[in-house]
């Protein structure tokens, strides 16, 4: 399975999305736009489509694809949706997220990781996805409000800065729990305030900052 070329172990992991219940055909060709192997270690390549999260150095992760998939459907991302996320790691998910958004603002605590996915994304041509180093729970005022905010770490609680970051009829993906494992919430702002609805149980590392975990 590990020597199948990149095309037909894409192809494979999207059979294996669909079965995991991933239906959004939009979603589905992002994954093969966006190809994996291009985000992970050379030596890691050959499991870079298998369904399962991967270290990327720093104690982090490239989340697992059907996390990704999942988490990218449940956004209900528009074309001009502006979009915050926390925690660019690879720059994977920023990749597929910029298939169907007008602006990404992403956020990445490490340095090293975020300079490492805004070099490689400027140079796979990407020009709607704007990069910082900073703590994300803060959010990022200057550009708020934003329709859409996904966070890919586990957080202990909803920032408060970051729901009062989203737009009117926003919706804001995140999980929250404890540190060794979370709940996937979707939230979404109406009239009457934010609603919430669970998307069921994940495990990511922890969100540290100001308004998340500490170190
Ligand atoms: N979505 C990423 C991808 O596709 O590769 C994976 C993200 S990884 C599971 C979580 C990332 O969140 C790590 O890179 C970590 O450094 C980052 N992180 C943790 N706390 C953060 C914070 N307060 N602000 C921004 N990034 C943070």
């Amino acid at each position: 399975m590990h020597d199948l070329k990149p095309q037909i172990a894409c192809e494979r992991l999207i059979k294996i999305l669909r079965t995991k219940g991933i239906s959004d055909e939009r979603v589905l060709n992002a994954f093969r736009k966006v190809e994996r192997h291009l985000f992970v270690d050379p030596a890691l390549r050959g499991q870079a489509y298998d369904d399962n999260a991967l270290p990327i150095g720093y104690g982090q992760t490239i989340s697992q694809p059907y996390v990704v998939a999942l988490m990218t459907e449940l956004l209900q991302l528009g074309q001009d949706d502006k979009v915050l996320e926390i925690g660019t790691g690879s720059g994977y998910q920023s990749a597929i997220i910029a298939q169907f958004t007008r602006r990404l603002y992403t956020i990445e605590r490490s340095r090293a990781l975020g300079e490492a996915a805004r070099k490689k994304l400027r140079d796979m041509g990407y020009q709607n996805i704007v990069f910082k180093i900073g703590d994300g729970t803060r959010g990022w005022p200057q550009h708020a409000p934003y329709d859409r905010i996904i966070v890919t770490a586990g957080a202990p609680s909803v920032p408060k800065t970051l729901a009062e970051q989203l737009a009117e009829s926003g919706r804001m993906i995140i999980p929250t729990g404890d540190r060794g494992r979370q709940e996937l919430e979707i939230y979404q702002r109406t009239e009457s305030g934010l609603e919430k609805e669970k998307a069921g149980g994940v495990v990511f590392v922890p969100l540290v900052g100001d308004h998340g975990w500490e170190e």
